[in-house]
């Protein structure tokens, strides 16, 4: 029991607040149990005290509205936690209460559900489009996890449609259209009726104040008129079933404006021909007994032929079940009847979600996915009786959980995206050259890395650079088609590319050595070339050529020949250079590591391009090379640019501790990189000696030497000398 003299409310309001709260308690100590009652109090009076300073727009003081939202959700027996989440569902958003606060004073459950409304109430639905509206409702659904919490969001917008006349027009207008579009929707969906009418017409009346006037005076005089014929048909409806013993309880069905709005704009009707339907609902005791009326209504009025549907049998989605028939009244009246048992009735009204809310109040389970797990279990119970309860499982899981996540553009548009997508799927999905391009992303508003996984809700912003490519190493977390094709199809088009200008290059080289000077090729000659060579395009030659598939030699010989500039059999070909950044077309192989400075040979290797290895490789030139003499290219290293060679050095030294630290700060002393290290326990060094094997990074030949004499000059270095012409991993 509830004092005015001890709320936080100012006086003139503290007694209605009081006598309204006290109502709310009596009211649900008719189903929670007396334990619950004191947390309820607890967390009214908590609310109360965050939101003292606050007022409505109307003037009344702020807990007004937390109070009034509990009130609909007490008519709808929701369970004692959903309750004090909807006393604090303003808490955290308006006055700076904590999770963890919330979590300390009243428990994790309660917690988390107001949470989930905090993070519910930042959403605001801005695009017009109708799948954008689709989306968004999934989107909620998905971020509410817990159904609680889509109930107390519907009764809180509910109780803020009520007061709507003390906001501005503008925001009236927005507020009202959000509703229609969003949230009445979800309470249809959920089979929330009561709530998805009130919605409506709610909405109706702000966006359409005119229209809303002018219906609402029409159907109340139309429907003073009809009450004879109404209470004609429901006299002869209750005689009827009478007569064949059946108990019913039966009463005429009134329309809500905003469906009778809906119905004159979707079938083109007039107002007159809309009222002119009649609707009636049966209620029976049994499932039986509904065929068994339908069969008497039956007789009683003529059925209109096509219109019966047996929701009974086949629920709709959001588990809604009845009989409806039309039948033809006195003088050809259209009647509507529906007909249904006391349960169906009660899910019909409060909604699928009911037989949870009946249920969960008196087992202390806490956790969201047992309640979830037990909500969906009776959801099942409902639906047992009807075959595809299966799929109608399936369609309330992909609704609450789907296997998508939801997250917002910086423009406020919502994509979707398959559970796990990463920044670089949202980068692809916005556009392909975004994805292209991306270097970095900011997830509610914080700098992220690319790979991270996103959540529904999320924010999403992409940073892009001109120069930016995509990496290779995506392909390791990217979900979506789309994201994967682009970017397996720009590495590609990237290699041609790569090989394109390389070919090129070896061209040029080759057409420099052949006349002893640069020449340029006149187009004349290429286009006599291309039309007596399979590939139509110069590009796709000079690809091959870079690819190692022809060789530029021999192009550029016949090219010549063609211009008239050389004479056929007159070659004579020159090295081609070598920059070590030609990319994948240019591999350096890791038999012999040549760096720049070794004089090195070129091996052509079919498809794959060029193969360099030092002159003196045993792969290549020894005994056992296997290769054909004619696919070797001479080669010589171009003016280096910096990049950084791979090579491998063995080292013999003392076997002492602190041996290879020593080592290992000579080498990065001489700007060298480590990038692995072997230590040999089995060398030939004994226990005295060890061997360790590096593989360091360097410039050149030059920078290599300086690495070596570095560490010749430690006392513990025995020997040293570089490893090539073997495998050395093997
Ligand atoms: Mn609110």
């Amino acid at each position: 029991m509830l004092h005015a003299a001890e709320l936080p409310v100012p006086e003139e309001y503290a007694t209605q607040v009081a006598q309204d709260a006290n109502t709310l308690l009596a009211k649900v100590a008719g189903y929670l149990k007396p334990e619950d009652l004191p947390l309820l109090e607890a967390a009214f009076k908590f609310s109360a005290e965050c939101h003292k300073t606050q007022l409505r727009k109307s003037g009344e003081p702020y807990i007004t509205h937390p109070l009034a939202v509990a009130d609909i959700l007490a008519d709808h027996h929701l369970d004692a936690q959903a309750l004090m989440a909807a006393f604090l569902h303003d808490t955290m958003e308006d006055t700076g209460v904590t999770k963890i606060e919330l979590t300390e004073r009243f428990g994790k459950p309660i917690a988390d559900l107001v949470d989930g409304l905090s993070k519910l109430e930042k959403l605001e639905f801005q695009s017009k489009e109708e799948a954008q509206a689709e989306n968004f409702r999934k989107m909620l659904m998905a971020m509410a996890r817990d159904v609680r919490v889509i109930l107390v969001k519907l009764a809180d917008r509910l109780h803020n449609m009520r007061t709507l006349s003390h906001m501005r027009e503008d925001k009236q207008k927005r507020i009202a259209a959000e509703t229609l579009e969003i949230y009445a929707p979800i309470a249809n969906r959920i089979g929330l009726h009561a709530i998805y009418q009130e919605l409506e017409d709610w909405s109706f009346k702000y966006l359409h104040p005119m229209r809303y006037e002018v219906l609402g005076k029409a159907l109340k005089s139309a429907r003073g008129n009809r009450r004879e014929v109404v209470s004609k048909i429901l006299d002869a409806i209750k005689h009827k079933l009478g007569e064949v013993n059946v108990e019913a309880t039966v009463y005429g069905r009134e329309k809500h404006l905003a469906s009778i709005y809906k119905k004159m704009q979707e079938k083109h009707l007039s107002f007159s021909e809309v009222l002119d339907i009649y609707g009636f609902r049966v209620i029976v005791k049994d499932v039986s007994t509904c065929y068994l009326a339908l069969g008497t209504l039956h007789g009683l009025y003529k059925p209109r032929p096509g219109t019966f549907k047996d929701y009974i049998a086949i629920p709709k989605p959001n588990g809604y079940q009845s009989l409806h028939t039309a039948l033809s009244g006195p003088y050809g009246t259209p009647i509507e009847v529906q007909i249904r048992t006391h349960n169906m009735h009660k899910v019909a009204q409060a909604g699928v979600a009911s037989h949870w809310m009946y249920k969960s109040g008196d087992d202390g389970v806490s956790d969201v996915q047992q309640k979830t797990h037990q909500w969906l279990q009776s959801l099942l119970e409902i639906q047992s009786m009807s075959g595809d309860s299966v799929e109608f499982l399936e369609h309330i899981k992909v609704d609450l959980f789907p296997g998508e996540v939801y997250v917002f553009t910086p423009k406020g548009k919502i994509l979707t995206l398959p559970q796990g997508a990463s920044a670089v799927d949202f980068a692809y999905a916005v556009h392909s050259d975004i994805g292209n391009r991306c270097i970095a992303v900011r997830i509610n508003y914080d700098l992220m890395p690319l790979r991270t996984t996103l959540k529904t809700g999320d924010q999403v912003e992409i940073i892009t650079a001109i120069t930016a490519r995509p990496n290779p190493s995506w392909l390791n977390f990217v979900m979506t088609g789309k994201a994967r094709s682009h970017i397996r199809h720009f590495l590609k088009t990237m290699r041609y590319e790569e090989a394109v200008t390389l070919g090129e290059r070896m061209l040029n080289q080759s057409v420099r050595a052949l006349m002893n000077q640069a020449t340029e090729l006149p187009a004349e000659a290429w286009d006599r070339y291309l039309k007596e060579n399979a590939p139509s395009r110069r590009d796709e030659v000079l690809a091959d050529i870079g690819l190692g598939k022809r060789l530029g030699v021999v192009v550029g010989q016949r090219l010549l020949t063609l211009a008239g500039l050389l004479l056929e059999g007159e070659a004579n070909s020159g090295p081609i250079l070598i920059r070590g950044t030609e990319g994948v077309t240019v591999q350096f192989s890791r038999c012999c590591n040549p760096i720049p400075g070794d004089p090195i040979i070129g091996l052509i290797k079919q498809g794959q391009g060029l193969a360099i290895h030092t002159h003196d490789c045993p792969q290549v030139v020894g005994r056992n090379s296997k290769f054909d003499p004619d696919k070797l290219l001479e080669v010589e290293w171009d003016v280096p640019i910096g990049k950084l060679f791979d090579v491998q050095i063995k080292v013999l030294a003392m076997n002492e501790r602190g041996a290879l630290a020593e080592i290992a700060a000579s080498i990065s002393d001489a700007a060298a990189n480590i990038e692995n290290v072997r230590m040999d326990k089995d060398g030939d060094g004994g226990d005295r000696y060890t061997e360790i094997s590096f593989t360091v990074q360097v410039e050149n030949r030059q920078h290599l030497a300086r690495v070596m004499q570095a560490l010749r000059s430690l006392e513990r270095v025995v020997r040293i000398h570089r490893l090539k012409g073997i495998n050395s991993h093997s």
